[in-house]
């Protein structure tokens, strides 16, 4: 439509990038996510809790790398640390080092982890997860619930193993997430079960929060089978300072990190139970190998402790998402009665264009067939134009530094964009 025509005519050097872009990566991409049509944005630099795209527009950055950019592009702290660590360190030193156990320690005792071990991505940290599991029960068979996403190639968006899903005959498919009733069923009923992977709140699945009865009865019905429960906090650990497991009593047997956790820079980890972890001690002969050229880099390490030690502490935390929720609500009440809502925790946001505007989403089912994707692009372009940069999806992922007001402009940014369009809203 007209707003798609105005993209185009506004965003000249981004088109101009997609084109040179599409000689060397199919379809000019290399993050499926970030494709775009007509063409993605083109973004040249990140300040703070701002980004310019290549057409020299400059955006409040709400996209927050999908919840890894939590301190912003140019936090200080970050900087110097990451200075310090080039000049005084050097880079990955093919040993292990001091920094790297500092971290591991800031990690279990922030996380009420025994033991814990890195990795370079939220996917990988899932992947050994499910792997240390299949090791410690001796069995094979995980589930897993739709709407879930667990990384690159552990996705389950439509009550399936997405095609690019590794081991998918491995994996059952709860079908609906926040059923209590439906996944103890599902659960009891899987021979060879090794794991139950869930996130405490579904991420890429829509900021779609688990409810507590929902989270414990999962873990309850998992330990009934001797399978380990595995908590996904890649994103959620942001929410709470010592994540939604922590924070909800879901006493995980393992738990999945990443994300913010590593200041901007590749990361991830998993860890938890002392016996299950066990089955990675390479002192224990037929021990499990887990290793990765990166996965204790100086860098990624000195920084991660950085961000958890003197950055994101946790007062700040519970501050920041205190603000998350404010934001929420306000967001919440401009949009009553509209085919808008919101969902999440603190400080995601999930905001989703429905026929009927449903502000109880408990699971990707309750609005699958009422989507209206027309709306949402709709309002993407025009968050564009007005100097957001959202995820087309309709993820906010809150970063620390943005500035009030720019959240009370978003406020009206929207009441505005509801109201231009009340005909269809
Ligand atoms: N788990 C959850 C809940 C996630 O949201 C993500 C990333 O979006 C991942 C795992 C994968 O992390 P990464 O992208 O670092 O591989």
């Amino acid at each position: 439509g007209a707003a798609e025509a105005r993209f185009i005519v506004n965003n000249p050097f981004s088109k101009a990038q997609h084109d040179l872009a599409l000689g060397s990566l199919p379809g000019g991409n290399t993050r499926t996510l970030l494709h775009t049509s007509p063409f993605p944005l083109c973004m040249k630099q990140g300040k703070e809790a701002y980004v310019w795209d290549l057409d020299g527009h400059k955006y409040v950055d709400f996209v927050g790398e999908l919840s890894a950019g939590l301190l912003g592009h140019t936090h200080p702290q970050i900087q110097s640390t990451i200075t310090r660590a080039l000049t005084e360190t050097g880079l990955s030193l093919g040993a292990t080092t001091p920094h790297e156990h500092a971290f591991a320690a800031e990690l279990c005792a922030r996380f009420r982890l025994d033991r814990v071990r890195m990795t370079n991505s939220g996917t990988e940290a899932n992947l050994h997860a499910l792997a240390g599991a299949r090791r410690f029960t001796g069995r094979r068979r995980v589930v897993v619930f739709s709407g879930g996403y667990h990384g690159a190639v552990l996705s389950f968006p439509d009550g399936a193993p997405a095609e690019n899903t590794v081991d998918r005959d491995d994996f059952v498919v709860v079908p609906r997430y926040n059923d209590l009733s439906l996944a103890c069923s599902v659960i009891r009923g899987v021979e060879d079960l090794a794991a139950v992977l869930v996130e405490p709140m579904q991420g890429a699945g829509g900021c779609v929060a688990g409810g507590k009865e929902f989270l414990l009865g999962v873990r309850e019905a998992a330990r009934e089978k001797g399978a380990v429960f595995v908590l996904d906090e890649v994103q959620t650990s942001r929410l709470t300072p010592g994540g939604l497991g922590t924070e909800m009593g879901l006493d995980p047997d393992l738990v999945t990190l990443g994300k913010y956790v590593g200041g901007g820079l590749a990361f991830g980890a998993f860890g938890g139970r002392e016996d299950v972890m066990r089955v990675y001690d390479p002192r224990v002969p037929g021990s499990l190998a887990h290793s990765g050229t990166f996965n204790n880099n100086t860098l990624a390490m000195c920084v991660a402790t950085t961000v958890l030690a003197d950055v994101y502490m946790p007062e700040v935390c519970v501050k920041f998402n205190e603000k998350g929720d404010q934001f929420r609500e306000r967001l919440n009440k401009v949009a009553r009665g509209s085919r808008l809502s919101f969902t999440g925790r603190g400080s995601l946001i999930g905001l989703h264009f429905t026929e009927d505007g449903t502000e109880e989403i408990t699971c990707g089912e309750d609005i699958k067939e009422k989507l209206r994707p027309d709306l949402r692009d709709l309002f993407w372009f025009e968050m564009l134009e007005a100097g957001f940069w959202l995820t087309r999806r309709g993820i906010i992922a809150m970063i620390l530094v943005t500035p009030d007001q720019e959240l009370d402009r978003f406020v009206d940014a929207v009441r505005e964009f509801l109201e231009r369009h009340r005909g269809i809203m």
